[in-house]
């Protein structure tokens, strides 16, 4: 299978490059650039067949939006995140949707919605039941994870690459 590209987005600060690096070195990066885009090659093994995928972290400023659109073209697999701590990201949600929709027209887009920081639950402002109503919408599989503690981080991938999978199956 050849390789493919899985573009993480949201609005700045929710933990895009936090996830990506939690989910590629393992650890716990505090602050990293926000306005750093980067992009990683790697294989996992999932559902016991390896998959080599391109993970792109991006900055996610509104002042991209152009390039954002690049991404949308370009990506086989989206992973949207917001930050249960802030109802806000959860709203900033809505523009990528806007426009991936516009661009991706009526195909079939696999993807995923994430609720990131679920170890900051003293500091909750979306219930999981609104995260999951919005997937359900957005008919695609939901995670809450946390990127300091490596909850549902493979998991969340990992679901995205079945999805992607699925998808190719049946063109
Ligand atoms: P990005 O702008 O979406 O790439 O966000 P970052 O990955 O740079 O993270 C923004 C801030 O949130 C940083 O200070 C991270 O340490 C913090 N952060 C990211 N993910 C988590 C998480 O799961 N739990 C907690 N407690 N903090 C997180
Ligand atoms: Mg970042």
């Amino acid at each position: 299978m050849s390789l493919k590209k899985l573009v993480v987005l949201g609005t700045p600060s929710v933990g895009k490059s936090a996830i990506t690096f939690q989910l590629l070195q393992k650890y716990f990066v505090d602050f990293y650039d926000p306005t750093i885009q980067e992009s990683f090659r790697t294989t996992f093994v999932v559902d016991r067949q390896p998959i080599s995928c391109e993970i792109i972290d991006t900055a996610g400023q509104d002042e991209f939006s152009s390039l954002r659109s690049q991404y949308f073209q370009a990506g086989d697999g989206f992973i949207f995140v917001y930050s249960i701590t802030s109802k806000k990201t959860l709203e900033g949600l809505s523009d990528f949707f806007l426009q991936m929709d516009r661009i991706k027209e009526d195909q079939p887009t696999p993807k995923i919605l994430v609720g990131n920081k679920v170890d900051l639950s003293s500091a909750r402002q979306v219930d999981q039941k609104v995260g999951e109503e919005l997937a359900k919408k957005m008919n695609c599989p939901f995670f809450e994870t946390s990127a300091k503690t490596r909850i549902n981080i493979e998991e969340s991938f990992y679901e995205l690459v079945r999805q992607i999978r699925n998808m190719d199956n049946t063109k």
